[in-house]
């Protein structure tokens, strides 16, 4: 299924993400987390991809298992930083072969080790949602940055970096993780006043060890409003309490989104399928109200 359909549908969404193992021999522990959050049955599930294509075969074989044991759609994340058109055209003729009709385009960030060959095909992920669609039938996203893209030097070129994705025909975009919801809604104000109407679905990661908060801070600058701080502080040394007070927290987040008129929620599940179980849980009446 494509996921333009569902995002169609008025029914209330709820997405996970899993992230494949860098090396194979993990493979085996991560297909079982996968399988585990695909066994709940969420609307749909993604897999990231390392940059440079570097877990480009366990991105694909886990998307494809999470159709095939437990039919839900997948998404597959694609990256074009330091990729060539060719080595994208092959990974695109993989994921058709593996029955995958969404793929989340993204730039990606050149890994500081990388030590392929670094082709200079595409610099935006505007560049690679163009070569997809002029490459197979699929159904194409996109990232954006409720508190900016990093590369942006302002908010209004953050934007005007959005619309060309969005024109060059992505059809939707799942945000960057935040932690207080009126960042979101004001980004949602500034997106449509800039005449971005695509469906735009909030991602919401589950922060439940102390050791997160600064992992999700350096890689999205995202703030830590001071409620969510005091959590870590009085929680962060207790793990069980740590885990109940995230989950909490993140399904608090997904209430207010959902009584405020979002329909579609996608949760960085982490490959924990007991988190991804418990906001589940959570909102199992919200979800069908
Ligand atoms: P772009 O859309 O190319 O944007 C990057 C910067 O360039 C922005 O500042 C933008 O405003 C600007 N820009 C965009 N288009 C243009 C243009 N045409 N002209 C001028 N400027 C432009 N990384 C991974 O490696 N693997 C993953 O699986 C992965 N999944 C992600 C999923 C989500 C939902 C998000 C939010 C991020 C994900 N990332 C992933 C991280 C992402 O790759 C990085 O944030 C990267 O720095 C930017 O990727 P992008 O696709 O947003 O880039």
């Amino acid at each position: 299924m494509k996921i333009r359909e569902l995002l169609r549908q008025e029914q209330t969404s709820l997405s996970f993400e899993v992230f494949p193992p860098k090396k194979d021999t993990d493979f085996a522990n991560v297909e079982t987390a996968t399988l585990g959050i695909a066994k709940l049955q969420p609307s749909y599930m993604s897999v990231t991809y390392g940059a440079g294509g570097s877990t480009k075969g366990n991105t694909i074989q886990l998307a494809s298992e999470i159709q095939q044991k437990y039919n839900v759609p997948a998404i597959s994340h694609l990256t074009c930083v330091c990729a060539s058109k060719e080595n994208i055209k092959a990974a695109l003729n993989e994921m058709k072969s593996a029955g995958i009709e969404n793929i989340l385009a993204l730039r990606g960030d050149l890994p500081n080790n990388f030590e392929g060959e670094v082709f200079t095909d595409f610099a935006h992920a505007s560049e690679l949602v163009t070569f997809i669609k002029e490459n197979g039938d699929f159904c194409v996203g996109g990232a954006c940055y409720p508190e900016v893209h990093p590369d942006s030097p302002t908010k209004a070129d953050d934007l005007e970096g959005l619309k060309r994705k969005v024109e060059a025909g992505c059809e939707y975009l799942t945000t960057q993780m935040f932690f207080d919801n009126n960042i979101f809604f004001n980004f949602m104000y500034r997106v449509r006043e800039a005449g971005i109407t695509v469906p735009i679905i909030p991602g919401i990661m589950p922060i439940t060890r102390r050791a997160q908060v600064k992992n999700a801070v350096k890689l999205s600058g995202c703030n830590v409003p001071e409620r969510f701080k005091n959590i870590v502080d009085r929680f962060g040394d207790n793990e069980a309490a740590m885990k109940q007070a995230g989950i909490a927290y993140a399904t608090d987040q997904i209430i207010d989104l959902l009584a405020n008129g979002v329909k579609h929620i996608h949760v960085y599940s982490m490959n924990k399928p007991e988190i991804a179980a418990g906001i589940q849980a959570n909102l199992s009446e919200i979800l069908k109200a």
